[in-house]
């Protein structure tokens, strides 16, 4: 027995697209799947979801045909179904107790589909009532989201802070529409719109509005939820030349930009021969584009392959769509040509080797091995920075070793009072729903203290 794979788009039509890959489980697989669920009294999915969803719960309700009630259920521990239905990591489906002897049950094409069907009729839902204190959420990524939806649920009045001129911080603005549609972000973030949510877009917290003025605005708590900061900068020289790019640059265009437009304007402003480097999702995501520009594209890893993106199968649909991987692989220099553009890449190999005998295998360069990529366009993928931008907002407030936001474990306070903090700005997150469950921690633990004052 193994779990039924999605229905994907097939290779041909994909790499020219840019279209959803993954079109979710039929009605039929989703009910055979569901009905193999085997209801556990005790289910280690639900122990192993980071925001507790209660999964055999809204499986008994797609077994019986209700999609509506199983979102509805859904909805009681994550606004993200959409969200999570497509790109979660799934460690749910690693705990499920079908795991070791056949196949785990797939639930996360399962919150797919109840988050496909059942929001057509979603708008039966009804707006709690909001007299509570007022809260300030600053960031709409899925911390910050998640955070307001479960205050608002508490009867909170919450409005959302958010610099971009579209709500959902990463989820909008990085994973490209072929994994993560908008439409779907849009549609999640919706829901907690009905909540009562004010999303105040293209307002920065620190210019636009300020500590001091949400204080006079009579805002008892701030949450700050702004995620992780600018993009490191591979150190490495040549950098400087035209065809250098960052992978946010390339991810942002791709996720504002209509399909026709990122292929006339990105399409031009990208050389055809490209390497990326870094081999975080961002790297992978930014290969999978390239493909679908008709570009030959390269990832360029020290490591080894098993270590690029963050979900197998992404990584497998990256290769079959003619991404190249050169691993084991440590780029040197960025080379240029008299026009000061982008000519070349030189790399030396990698290998394990334990050179002193004693045990301690490392990468390290094979001699005489360096070799150059013919390439005319690189992408800089090499991960986040933490957000600097909180120490200029706030000189006092403390920090972790790491130069993450400190926060008290249990209420999610940080060093300065009524200041709360949540996401990729506390903790450097690799997964979006450990930011969501961030943001609904950072709920429960603001209701409580707020309870407790006067
Ligand atoms: C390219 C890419 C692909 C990814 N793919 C996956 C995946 O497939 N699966 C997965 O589980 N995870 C994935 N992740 C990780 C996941 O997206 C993050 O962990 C998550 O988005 C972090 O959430 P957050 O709310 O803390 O921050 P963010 O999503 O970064 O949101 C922070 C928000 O705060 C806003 N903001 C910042 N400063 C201010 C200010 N001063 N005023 C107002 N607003 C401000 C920002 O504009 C942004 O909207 C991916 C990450 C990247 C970069
Ligand atoms: S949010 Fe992720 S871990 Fe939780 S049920 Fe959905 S797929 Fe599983």
């Amino acid at each position: 027995m193994i779990q039924p794979a999605p229905r994907i788009q097939i290779v041909k039509k994909r790499s020219k697209n840019f279209q959803e890959v993954s079109l979710g489980y039929s009605k039929k697989i989703t009910m055979e799947e569901a009905r193999r669920c085997p209801q556990c009294s005790e289910p280690a999915c639900r122990e192993a979801c980071p925001l507790g969803i209660d999964i055999p719960g809204f499986i008994r309700l797609l077994r019986e045909g209700d999609a509506l009630k199983a979102l509805e259920k859904i909805q009681l521990d994550s606004y993200f179904a959409g969200v999570c239905g497509r790109i979660c990591h799934a460690p749910c489906e690693a705990s499920c107790i079908l795991f070791k002897e056949s196949a785990a049950v797939g639930i996360k094409q399962l919150e797919r589909f109840a988050s496909d069907h059942g929001r057509k009729k979603l708008s039966l839902f009804k707006k709690p009532h909001q007299a509570g204190k007022k809260i300030a959420v600053i960031g709409s990524g899925p911390s910050g989201l998640t955070a307001a939806a479960f205050l608002l649920k508490m009867g909170y009045q919450v409005t959302v802070f958010e610099s971009f001129i579209y709500p959902g911080g990463v989820l909008f603005y990085g994973v490209p529409e072929f994994r993560l549609p908008n439409s779907v972000v849009n549609q999640d973030i919706a829901s907690i719109k009905d909540l009562g949510a004010d999303i105040r877009l293209a307002t920065q917290f620190g210019k636009n509005v300020t500590l001091e003025e949400l204080k006079q605005q009579d805002y008892r708590a701030v949450l700050l939820a702004m995620g992780s900061g600018g993009a490191y900068f591979f150190n490495i020289p040549g950098a400087h030349f035209g065809g250098v790019y960052f992978a946010e640059e390339i991810l942002i265009e791709v996720n504002v930009y209509t399909h026709a437009l990122i292929k006339r304007i990105l399409g031009k402003k990208l050389g055809q021969h490209i390497a990326v480097l870094g081999a975080g999702q961002a790297a992978l995501d930014c290969a999978r584009v390239c493909v679908r520009l008709g570009k030959t594209v390269s990832i360029v890893h020290h490591g080894t392959e098993d270590e690029i993106g963050l979900l197998p199968d992404e990584r497998e649909f990256a290769k079959e769509e003619g991404v190249r991987f050169e691993v084991l692989a440590n780029p040197l220099e960025i080379m240029g040509n008299n026009d000061g553009f982008v000519s070349g890449l030189k790399c030396v190999r990698m290998d394990y080797a334990d050179p002193d005998g004693k045990g301690d295998w490392a990468l390290i360069p094979v001699p005489d091995s360096e070799f150059i990529l013919d390439v005319d366009t690189i992408i800089i993928a090499a991960g986040h920075k933490v957000n600097e931008a909180v120490s200029l907002l706030f000189p006092k407030i403390k920090k972790t070793k790491r130069g993450l936001l400190k926060v008290d474990e249990k209420s999610q306070a940080t060093s300065l009072p009524e200041i709360f903090a949540a996401g990729d700005l506390v903790e450097a997150h690799k997964y979006a729903v450990e930011a969501m469950a961030s943001g609904k921690k950072a709920a429960l633990a603001l209701d409580g203290y707020l309870k407790n004052k006067v």
